[in-house]
């Protein structure tokens, strides 16, 4: 059986968009619940939470995203082999009239267009509309999908010269394997304590790589960065159910979650059963 993995986004001391009295991280949390009651009670694939299968406690979440994917990379290379990540998220936009759900993929187009399809479909059969204003529903996340060769590429372009640039990638392994190890890690800080000796950087360099880093390690490359430290790269879709800058995607999503983690739950199955 498949072994699937849930994921919600943000959480902890990162709440994602926020609107109002509306959070991402808490409206995706429950419609992540709703998906796992789902996916559990059918017994369809063989799901987890991001949360429980890095065995920590969701309900208590202080656990940063970007650790998260670190471990979920380790544990899909040491444990058990991850066959999808499904990211559930929210958009935001400062343009109101931005709306309706979209997929983003690490490598499987397809994968994006059936899931879509089925997730809006079902949706449409129960009389809810995500469709939104996005003529193109699907986003390709493509150069991102490898944290260790955007870093090298990173610290190459910060480093200028090759053998800087060697010097640097011998460290790499050690700075990843530091930066799984701590829970709120300060990103420039390990970067000048591990991988530049004191002969190396100076302050322009850093400023970059630390500008390029962060990006790098946002939410747009959540997803992305599990599939980096493996060689077979795990099969992730990330969901943006809808802008809760939107009224009309917002009123769907805080009224109706239970319809959207089933629709969700059924895009699911599409994908891994087919
Ligand atoms: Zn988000």
């Amino acid at each position: 059986m498949h072994l699937v993995v849930v994921d919600p986004g943000h959480g902890g001391k990162d709440p994602g968009a926020v609107r109002g009295k509306a959070k991402e991280a808490a409206l995706v949390r429950l419609i992540s619940f709703k998906l796992m009651d789902k996916l559990y009670r059918e017994g369809k694939v063989k799901a987890r939470t991001s949360f429980d299968l890095c065995g920590k406690d969701i309900l208590n979440d202080t656990w940063p995203a970007k650790q998260r994917r670190i471990e979920l990379s380790e544990h899909s290379k040491k444990v058990e082999q991850i066959d999808y990540i499904f990211s559930i998220h929210l958009n935001s936009s400062t343009i109101p009239s931005d709306s309706g759900l979209i997929v983003c993929y690490n490598k499987n187009r397809n994968d994006a267009e059936m899931f879509y399809q089925k997730v809006i479909g079902h949706l449409e059969s129960i009389g809810i509309d995500l469709r939104g204003n996005r003529k193109l529903p699907l986003v390709k996340r493509p150069d991102l999908a490898i944290l260790k060769a955007s870093l090298s590429r990173i610290l190459m372009d910060g480093l200028g010269s090759q053998n800087a640039f060697e010097e640097v990638a011998k460290k790499i392994d050690t700075f990843m394997k530091e930066l799984s190890k701590k829970a709120d890690t300060d990103i420039p800080n390990l970067i000048k304590s591990t991988l530049f000796p004191a002969s190396l950087p100076n302050a322009q360099i850093l400023y970059d790589i630390e500008n390029h880093l962060n990006l790098a390690l946002g939410e747009s490359y959540e997803t992305m960065l599990v599939s980096g430290s493996n060689k077979k790269q795990i099969s992730a879709l990330l969901v943006e159910v809808g802008f809760i800058s939107n009224p009309t995607d917002l009123k769907v999503i805080t009224e109706k979650p239970t319809a959207i983690a089933e629709a969700i739950g059924e895009g699911i199955y599409k994908v891994v059963l087919r």
